[in-house]
This record gives C-alpha cells, sequence and structure tokens, in this order.
C-alpha cells in the first residue's frame, strides 16, 4: 500500500474521511429509535472531518434537523444546508441575535435573560423566531434548572420566544451503570409533560443506545456519527471514518544505550531500528502520546518512541520488516481506533478528532475499501 494521492508527497501526512462510513453511521444511530427522526450534532468543524463536506452528506441521507455550538459554525453550515434546521447549541451569546435571525439558525436558550432577549428580537421581526429551550437536569452547565423550566410552563415567554424543542444533556450516557441516566430522564419527562406538544432531545451518541426511556422525539448524536464508539462497554458498532497516514522520512538503526529525539527521553534497551514519521504536535497528533502510542507499519504496531516533536514522530520499527523511506506508517486507522488513540495520549478520541491538524492533505473518498 503506498500514498496514492499526488498532493501527499508534498505533505506530511495524509488523512482520508469516509463519507460513507459517515452516512452509514448516522443511519445506525437513528436505527436505535427508528420511529422519530435523528439529528447530527456537526459542532467543531463537524468533530474535525469538515463540516462543509460533511453536512450535505448527512443532508443527502434523510438528516433534516443539526446543531452547532457557536453561531458563527451556523452561518458554515447554514451556507452547505439552505433548507436544514439549524440549532446553536451555545445559545443567544450577547450579540449575536442578529446574526442568528439572518441565517435562520436557532439559538439553544438556557437562561430566562436569553429568552427575553430572543423574544424581544422576534417582536421586533413581527413574529417569533424559532429556538429551543435547554433544561440542565444535572450537568450543571448551561440551561435553566428543571425547577425554573416548570415554573415557566405555560408562561407567554415560552410562545414569544418560539421554543419548538426541548433539550437537555445526559451527564453519563457512555456508562449505563450510572443511575443519574435514569433521574435525568425522569426529571426531563416531568418538564416534557409541563410543556406539551412540543419535542423532546435528550440522546447523544451513547444515550441512542440507553434504551427507550431516553430516545424522546429526537436523537442528537455527534462523535459516533464519525466513528468514535458510542458504546465503550462493548465493541464499536460504528464503521471507521478517519485514516490519518504518514511517511516514513527516514530509517536508522541504533546501538543498546543510544537515545533518540529531545532530551533523549528514550534509550534504546538493545540494537534497534527506528523510523522518523513526518507528523508531529503541530499536526495535531498529540504529544502526550509520546512513550505510549503506536503507528502500524506494514499492519505491525511499531510503539512511538522518545518525545514527540513538532513535526516529527520516531517509531521504534525493529519488528516491522517493510519500514523504508516513503513508506506509510498509519497512525489512526485499522486497528488504530480514534478510541484508542485517544487513550493512549491521555485523553477521550473526541479530543483526538477535534484536533485533527489543517496542516495535512485531505482526502475525501466515498468509502475507505
Ligand atoms: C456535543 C453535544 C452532543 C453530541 O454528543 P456526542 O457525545 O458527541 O454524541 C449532544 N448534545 C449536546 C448538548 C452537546 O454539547
Amino acid at each position: 500500500m503506498s500514498i496514492a494521492h499526488p498532493e501527499a508527497a508534498i505533505h506530511g501526512a495524509h488523512l482520508t474521511i469516509d463519507l460513507a462510513a459517515i452516512a452509514e453511521n448516522w443511519r445506525r444511530l437513528g436505527a436505535q429509535a427508528p420511529h422519530i427522526p435523528c439529528a447530527a450534532v456537526v459542532k467543531a468543524d463537524a468533530y474535525g472531518c469538515g463540516l462543509v463536506k460533511v453536512a450535505p452528506v448527512l443532508w443527502r441521507a434523510g438528516c433534516r434537523t443539526f446543531f452547532v455550538a457557536h453561531a458563527s459554525e451556523g452561518a458554515v453550515a447554514r451556507s452547505a444546508l439552505p433548507a436544514a434546521t439549524i440549532y446553536v447549541l451555545n445559545g443567544l451569546t450577547p450579540g449575536s441575535g442578529p446574526v442568528l435571525a439572518a441565517h435562520a439558525l436557532r439559538p439553544v436558550l438556557g437562561s430566562r435573560e436569553e429568552l427575553d432577549e430572543w423574544a424581544a428580537l422576534g417582536g421586533e421581526m413581527g413574529r417569533p423566531l424559532p429556538a429551543a429551550l435547554h433544561v440542565d437536569t444535572g450537568m450543571n452547565r448551561l440551561g435553566l434548572t428543571v425547577p425554573e423550566a416548570l415554573a415557566l410552563a405555560g408562561d407567554p415567554l415560552i410562545q414569544a420566544a418560539g421554543i419548538d424543542l426541548l433539550m437537555s444533556h445526559l451527564v453519563s450516557a457512555e456508562r449505563p451503570d450510572e443511575s443519574i441516566n435514569r433521574r435525568q430522564c425522569e426529571a426531563f419527562g416531568d418538564v416534557l409533560r409541563a410543556y406539551p406538544g412540543i419535542p423532546g432531545s435528550l440522546a447523544n451518541s451513547s444515550g441512542c443506545y440507553l434504551g427507550e426511556g431516553v430516545a424522546n422525539d429526537l436523537l442528537r448524536p455527534g462523535y459516533a456519527i464519525f466513528g468514535g464508539n458510542p458504546t465503550p462497554w462493548r465493541s464499536n458498532p460504528m464503521r471507521p471514518v478517519v485514516r490519518l497516514e504518514a511517511s516514513i522520512a527516514q530509517v536508522r538503526d541504533v546501538a543498546a544505550g543510544d537515545g533518540a529525539g529531545y532530551n533523549a527521553r528514550w534509550r534504546a534497551p538493545g540494537p534497534r531500528r527506528l523510523a522518523t514519521l513526518s507528523i508531529g504536535y503541530a499536526d495535531g497528533y498529540p504529544r502526550s502520546a509520546s512513550g505510549r502510542g503506536h503507528a502500524l507499519v506494514g499492519g505491525v504496531p511499531c510503539p512511538i518512541v522518545g518525545l514527540i516533536s513538532m513535526d516529527l514522530i520516531i517509531l521504534d520499527v525493529t519488528d516491522a520488516p517493510s519500514a523504508r523511506r516513503g513508506e506509510p506508517a498509519i497512525l489512526i486507522g485499522d486497528s488504530l481506533d480514534v478510541d484508542s488513540v485517544g487513550h493512549a495520549a491521555g485523553t477521550i478520541g473526541y479530543e483526538i478528532l477535534t484536533g485533527l491538524g489543517s496542516r495535512y492533505v485531505r482526502r475525501y473518498v466515498e468509502s475507505i475499501d
């Protein structure tokens, strides 16, 4: 296997994003509750995968409702999705109202001030502008408290602020045994009953696998669409989306006791063959994976040795006979899924995806294999 893209020769690394897998993962998530629609969370440039490329693919797959974090992301999403419903999770930040209205974006309102301001803007426009209401059922982050939401039920402000969706967010959805899941479902159910006729949405990626009580009226996954495992308690039901390869710049043999990289953080325990890859932390591959991560060379897992540099990573390729200049090493892909790469870096796959750099060649394909 070799790097086929001609541009790859002048870049260090090569990112392939499988758009067909993205559409298929979204369908698989929706199949967890086939009687209700499934939205797509595409914040942070579609989890690093490229909002402008990804959004139309999801639209063609049948997705009609999208969530981003910021109004600025919403404006980009609108350019790619002229007819979609687009919610802005971080809500009505001060001064963002005119931009939200201009792009027909729906803020997820989380406080009395936001409700008042959005209702006032609707008043100026001569009609309520649509929005969602965020109810905080345990995160203590954004949203009205449950008592605040219950107290506002039936208040004319709810209609004036155009509330067409109630939303809450799960604290520990990826841990199905945590009792907070049930408590949040119950609290959110209480709120939904107080707002008859307004649909509710609670389930993120992992929430889609927590059963009926969580689904409500709209699924709201993000991470799993992009190949992350929504069920860390068992194997990943999603197709991989991202593949990151870097080519070997140089191979060398070192003797026992030789150091490698800055501060000679690693020393060869015996005669070893090392390969240096054209990728580093400036490409979004985390430095915290130094001495912990792996790359695949000819299918052989090769440990990252020494400290990851800004533009280079050193591998121990002693057990990988195919290692030579120009050969690709896989940093994400095959057995190295985003979750395991995140784990090796002491973080989560979400951070690996959203940190994917803009420095390498990006190639969008309909299928990786
Ligand atoms: C990011 C986010 C989601 C999507 O969560 P995933 O775990 O990526 O599926 C859903 N809802 C809210 C409020 C979010 O911030």
